[in-house]
């Protein structure tokens, strides 16, 4: 691209809605020459009609916003979108990217009032965050809501199972499950990693359930004070991604990952279904690699991880955290070993996570004023 060429702006083209097999699909498609994009994004709801979704492309606003803050480019969304949805995606962009960026549209509607429903829906992944924040506001949350990944690269044997343990574990919460999908990762992979985008695309897909949710919750992963890693992760970005209908943001509660697992070592479906390795493709959490030894850790500080033992592969070893490898490991990990550190009293089992904590290369300081993206 030459210096003086105009800089592009991503278009996003509503192409409507279908129904497939089930599926109610929303699609666009997003268009920049310059960068090379030219895709087709879909946002679904399975078992569900064309009217079970939001049919215009407010639904896409978030992942829109996202992609304005990594891409530093003017958004243009070729379709009808809700004004509130509008103005909330420019203030995440620019809480996002601090600095402004420019969302438009082709016609700004406000939403019709007496349409609007009134369920509370909660993203259930079964892992520690998910798990804690339904616990903690059980009774005000209707339905949960599931993402299972079946688009390719993602979508293969073991993620089926992951999925199909999800809807018995949803079945023993005893709420409904809304079964959602999207291959949005096609477009955003490419411009920065899933840690960056994951809750811009809960959020949009949350959005689509507008017609049957007033709320949609998804639970934060790290302490948005101790960090600058995951700007996204921040819960005023996630409600300006909310739009007259429907509001989406994060759940009230506990947000230091010990006493999120002291809140579910006690409930039995966390007992049967806890789900926190990505490692392997195996029935059980490993037990061996780091996001395991943490979270086994996690319950042992509250001397819970006897209830949650069943879980992982193999008891928690002292010399297997001592020997760790972190050089290289994601850091997000790191943020919450740090935090978890912060909260551990003298013991052999916080000396055998000190020693690991050595082999990563920045100081807790360091990791936490360094901007990612
Ligand atoms: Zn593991």
């Amino acid at each position: 691209m030459s210096t003086n060429q105009p800089l592009e702006q991503i278009s996003w083209s509503h192409l409507g809605v279908r129904h497939h097999n089930g599926v109610a699909i929303n699609s666009a498609r997003v268009q920049c020459h310059q960068l090379g994009i030219d895709t087709n994004v879909e946002l679904r709801l399975h078992n569900a009609s064309r009217r079970g979704i939001d049919r215009s492309l407010t639904p896409f606003l978030p992942i829109a916003s996202a992609v304005a803050w990594i891409t530093d480019r003017p958004i243009y969304m070729d379709g009808v979108v809700n004004n509130v949805a509008l103005e909330g995606a420019q203030t995440s962009a620019q809480l996002l990217a601090n600095a402004p960026r420019l969302i438009t549209a082709r016609r700004i509607k406000p939403a019709c009032s007496r349409r609007r429903a009134r369920g509370t829906g909660i993203w259930f992944s079964r892992g520690v965050d998910s798990l804690s924040a339904l616990y903690e506001n059980f009774d005000e949350i209707d339905v949960l809501l599931g993402l299972e990944f079946i688009d390719a690269p993602y979508g293969n044997e073991p993620q089926r199972a992951i999925w199909a343990e999800t809807t018995v574990a949803a079945e023993r919460v005893g709420k409904p499950l809304m079964h959602l999908s999207t291959n949005a990762r096609t477009l955003l992979d490419p411009l920065a990693g899933w840690d960056f985008t994951h809750s811009s695309v809960f959020s949009s897909l949350g959005l689509l359930c507008a017609p049957r949710l007033a709320v949609a919750w998804l639970s934060g992963g790290h302490r948005e004070t101790t960090s600058q890693f995951q700007p996204s992760n921040r819960n005023d970005v996630q409600q300006s991604w909310s739009s007259s209908q429907m509001a989406v943001g994060q759940p009230p509660g506990e947000t230091r990952r010990n006493l999120k697992a002291a809140i579910i070592a006690g409930e039995p479906v966390a007992q049967e279904f806890l789900r926190v390795c990505w490692e392997a493709d195996r029935a059980l959490n490993c037990g061996t690699c780091l996001k395991c030894l943490m979270t086994m850790t996690n319950f042992a500080f509250s001397d819970q991880l006897e209830p949650m033992a069943a879980r992982f592969e193999c008891d928690l070893s002292l010399e297997r955290i001592a020997s760790l490898e972190l050089a290289g490991k994601g850091v997000g990990s790191i943020l919450l070993l740090d935090d978890m550190l912060e909260e551990m009293p003298p013991s052999d089992l916080r000396t055998a996570w000190e020693l690991a904590r050595r082999t990563f290369e920045k100081s807790p300081e360091e990791l936490r004023t360094t901007y990612y993206l």
